[in-house]
């Protein structure tokens, strides 16, 4: 079939805007007349900082990012953000424990003091609702040591070693003054995501809160978020905003220099501690404005094309796409739940993401006969890419930006034709 003739559900990469890729097909070729198409230009030419800074413009409007927060742009992927957020978190931590216990003082035992309080109260914690963010804290106790690492719930706890629920606030086992406390705000795989900020992560009166760092990789531009919540969220491009080959991550900036560097290496190596490699170390790439080594200007063009795309189709910005999200998603489960003899979503009605959208098929007993069957003849209507993750199977729907009303409505009629046939 012809890109006209499907509508492509895959959780990622996804589908892009037709307009946008055909826009940067010519891009590839030749951009700007100057005989040099846009994947061979200079990352040090005025036309890539221009690429950039637009694109940061866009989406700090889009999303209405404050001006106390920066923007940058890795090759890093989403699982390389796994290891730069615990790195980077760490090196703030001691950053500051350094000022409060060193100070300017060269005495070695204020740094035996350090390594004591490093040693002891050094902590990252995670909450586990997903593949994705156990990964991540997977990700930290390798690198740290699992003594570093909290777990402050994990979902399948209470629910015999199955996700599919975000475990209620009051069970959760928060660190005092923990480096980061690491969430996933959708998780791709199993289709849960959390519907708000979570209360007992929420900064006081004063304005002051816990480091809280998000992974936004599928619910990125799907609806609105309280930046100033978030010490840092990340998000690879290609799900919702663009191609793989970028990731992007928010950041406040006294996280970073001036106001607090990362401590030397050499400090590091005495407190027995890891450092990043250069490139995942968030205040070397943020003080290069994302230029610190080659970076895929093709891939960030294509992302602010998108944007491009977004503020005009939406004058509300990120609150006209959440209503969009929120409608197809509303659309797709209330067909689903319309036939509970042949349709069964995994994770729990309170928890069920826009994005992704996870059920099986149990039509006629045999689920495997009958999710076969719905995916043969879903793929055959133009509605592709509906297999489910490998790890857990079954049929996930996953409704990014780009995916149309239209779209998620051709998806509804078919799993209406479908339980009734
Ligand atoms: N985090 C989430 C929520 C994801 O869905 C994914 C990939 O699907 C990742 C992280 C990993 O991203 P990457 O494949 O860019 O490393």
């Amino acid at each position: 079939p012809s890109r006209s003739e499907i509508t492509y559900f895959g959780a990622g990469p996804a589908g892009l805007p037709t307009s946008v890729l055909e826009k940067a097909a010519e891009a590839l070729v030749d951009f700007g007349s100057q005989g040099l198409g846009l994947a061979e230009i200079s990352h040090r030419s005025a036309l890539a900082t221009s690429i950039i800074n637009e694109a940061k413009a866009d989406l700090a409007s889009f999303l209405d990012i404050p001006d106390d927060y920066d923007v940058i742009f890795m090759a890093s992927g989403g699982t390389g953000q796994f290891a730069a957020t615990a790195y980077n978190f760490v090196g703030s931590w001691v950053a500051r424990k350094h000022k409060e216990i060193v100070g300017d003082s060269n005495d070695p035992k204020l740094i035996q003091q350090l390594k004591e309080t490093v040693d002891k109260d050094l902590k990252l914690d995670y909450i586990i609702t997903g593949g994705w963010s156990q990964k991540a804290s997977a990700e930290a106790q390798r690198l740290f040591g699992e003594e570093h690492v909290n777990i402050v719930a994990d979902s399948r706890k209470s629910n015999n070693g199955i996700y599919g629920s975000i475990p209620d606030e009051s069970t959760w086992n928060l660190s005092r003054d923990s480096a980061l406390v690491y969430y996933c705000s959708n998780e791709t795989v199993h289709g849960v995501e959390f519907q708000e900020f979570p209360k007992s992560l929420a900064p006081g009166p004063d304005g002051k809160g816990p480091i809280v760092v998000a992974d936004m990789s599928s619910d990125i531009l799907s609806k609105k978020i309280p930046i100033r919540n978030f010490s840092a969220i990340f998000f690879g491009a290609q799900k919702n905003l663009g191609t793989a080959g970028i990731t992007v991550v928010v950041i406040r900036k006294s996280l970073l220099s001036p106001a607090l560097p990362q401590p030397s290496a050499a400090l590091m190596r005495q407190l027995g501690l890891p450092i990043p490699p250069i490139i995942l170390e968030y205040d070397t790439i943020a003080k290069n404005n994302s230029l610190y080594n080659t970076l895929s200007i093709f891939d960030v063009y294509i992302a602010g094309q998108v944007l491009k795309k977004l503020l005009q189709t939406y004058p509300n910005k990120v609150e006209g796409q959440q209503a969009v999200s929120q409608k197809k998603a509303d659309l797709i489960y209330g067909a689903l739940d319309a036939y509970p003899e042949v349709y069964k979503v995994f994770p729990e009605k309170t928890v069920r993401s826009r994005m992704n959208i996870c059920f099986r098929v149990t039509k006629g007993g045999d689920t495997d006969a009958a999710e076969k069957a719905f995916l043969d003849q879903s793929t055959a209507l133009g509605l592709t890419g509906l297999k489910g993750h490998r790890s857990v199977g079954g049929v996930r729907a996953s409704s990014y930006n780009s995916i149309s009303l239209e779209g998620a409505e051709k998806l509804v009629k078919f799993i209406n034709d479908f339980a009734t046939s």
